[in-house]
């Protein structure tokens, strides 16, 4: 992006004071926080918004847990009152263990006085719900089948601005671009964005089961050398009542992941429910296996040159603590509130003290987390005796803890 151009706005199809550029669950979450802000917002993504979803009676593949935090932000913009009206699942408690040990940790709503731990919802009924908030917002520009191949500087009467162009020649100008465009993000790559990558060699096993005895609104974690598994309980809604339905993410090493796809769905379930030791008795049923790749990624910086990063264009994170989408939506808060008090002060959205402030509310929150993420993970691919232990030891111990179990729970749950 070095050289400069002169641009008559005219010209272009659209200007924007702000430009999203992916309607992800991260990016539709902003364009509801900004639509009625005041500023000229567009939003535009490869794929058109789906506002419209046909309940069925399967489940998504993809679900998120929500935290507490984030269940906050919807409330503010409204978006949380579509979202229950479908399924969703209070979690209540967490059960996570080590396999290749005795030691085992708990977590209770009850106990840490809060009413759930967080929320279990299928990913397609989140972004049904802010699609749906998107098409009533009136100020807000929706460009669908937009695909962002290249982004130049230019000026229009002494203002900065960013000229995107998109695959069918359609071009738009903003004075800032927000690339919620995801892990792959083009728009990261685009501004040259520098990032720091770690492989985790392994690759994710995600599908719906059925059980043979009740979740009662229990997460489970079981976390062994061959890596994390996770039982997220869903709610079975009135169509499926009587079925004891969770979401499974298993992060296995690329070997093992082929050795599993390749399994049929008797065998797999038989593997799936011995690797869960049974908690939930017997594996009656697997939806068809999905698998991706699994990578820690984390931008340098936030902003440069009129363009801001957020969600997974920013960090991705290993599922295993189910934070994506979460730190996502702390980064949509931080954001929007440093816009929305940049329009009180006559402030462009892409001003430097803007962004800064944004990329400091949250840099060292999202590093700290995915610090966390490498910890255990390099904690729990450990096989000498002297690391089981330690984790035996250590889970054994901090279960007895009532007061830190709290403060933990309060992290995951993005209350601190
Ligand atoms: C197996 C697995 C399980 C997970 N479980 C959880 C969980 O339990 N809880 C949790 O919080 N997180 C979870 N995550 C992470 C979560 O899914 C992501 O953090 C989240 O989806 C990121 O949202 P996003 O909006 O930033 O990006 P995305 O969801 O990737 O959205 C990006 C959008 O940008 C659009 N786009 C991309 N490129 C372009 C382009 N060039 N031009 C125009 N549009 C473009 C795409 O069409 C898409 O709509 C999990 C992830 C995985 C892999």
């Amino acid at each position: 992006m070095e050289s400069s151009c002169t641009v008559n706005t005219a010209n272009t199809d659209h200007s924007f004071d702000i430009l999203i550029v992916g309607a992800g669950l991260v990016g539709s979450t902003l364009a509801c926080a900004l639509g009625e802000s005041g500023y000229r917002v567009g939003l535009l993504d490869r794929s058109p918004l789906n506002s419209n979803l046909k309940f069925e009676n399967d489940f998504d593949s993809r679900v998120v847990a929500l935290s507490a935090a984030s269940k906050s932000l919807l409330q503010d913009l409204k978006i949380w009152q579509t979202i229950v009206q479908g399924r969703h699942c209070a979690y209540k408690s967490m059960r996570v263990w080590d396999a290749d040990g005795t030691g085992a940790i708990s977590f209770d709503s009850k106990e840490l006085d809060f009413p759930e731990l967080g929320f279990v919802i299928e990913s397609r009924i989140l972004l049904n719900a802010l699609h749906k908030k998107i098409v009533e917002i009136d100020a807000l520009k929706v460009l669908a089948h937009g695909e962002v191949v290249s982004i130049d500087p230019c000026e229009d009467n002494r203002q900065n601005l960013q000229r995107v162009t998109m695959k069918d020649g359609t071009m738009v100008t903003a004075k800032l671009i927000v690339a919620a465009d995801g892990g792959a993000s083009t728009v990261r790559n685009l501004g040259n964005f520098e990032t720091r990558e770690w492989n985790y060699n392994h690759k994710a096993i995600v599908t719906t089961v059925r059980m043979s005895e009740p979740h009662n609104a229990c997460a489970f974690q079981r976390f062994s050398d061959s890596g994390p598994l996770a039982f997220l309980p869903l709610d079975s809604g009135e169509e499926m009542q009587g079925g004891y339905f969770c979401s499974v993410v298993w992060s296995v090493v690329p070997d093992y992941a082929e050795h599993l796809l390749s399994l049929p769905s008797d065998l797999f379930n038989k593997e799936l429910g011995r690797q869960i030791s049974h908690e939930l008795g017997d594996v009656l049923w697997s939806d068809k296996l999905q698998s991706f790749p699994l990578r820690q990624m984390h931008a340098r910086s936030y902003f440069c040159d009129g363009i801001v990063l957020v969600g997974d264009a920013a960090h991705t994170i290993h599922p295993l603590a189910g934070q994506g989408v979460n730190l996502g939506l702390l980064d949509v808060k931080a954001l929007a509130e440093e816009l929305n008090e940049a329009r009180l002060k006559n402030r462009l959205p892409g001003d430097v003290i803007v962004l800064s402030r944004y990329q400091r509310a949250r840099i060292g929150h999202n590093l700290g987390m995915m610090g966390v993420m490498e910890g255990f993970k390099k904690l729990f691919g450990n096989r000498s005796p002297w690391a089981v232990w330690l984790r035996n030891f250590g889970l054994s111990r901090v279960d007895r803890l009532n007061l830190f179990k709290k403060l933990l729970a309060r992290g995951a749950m993005g209350l601190d």
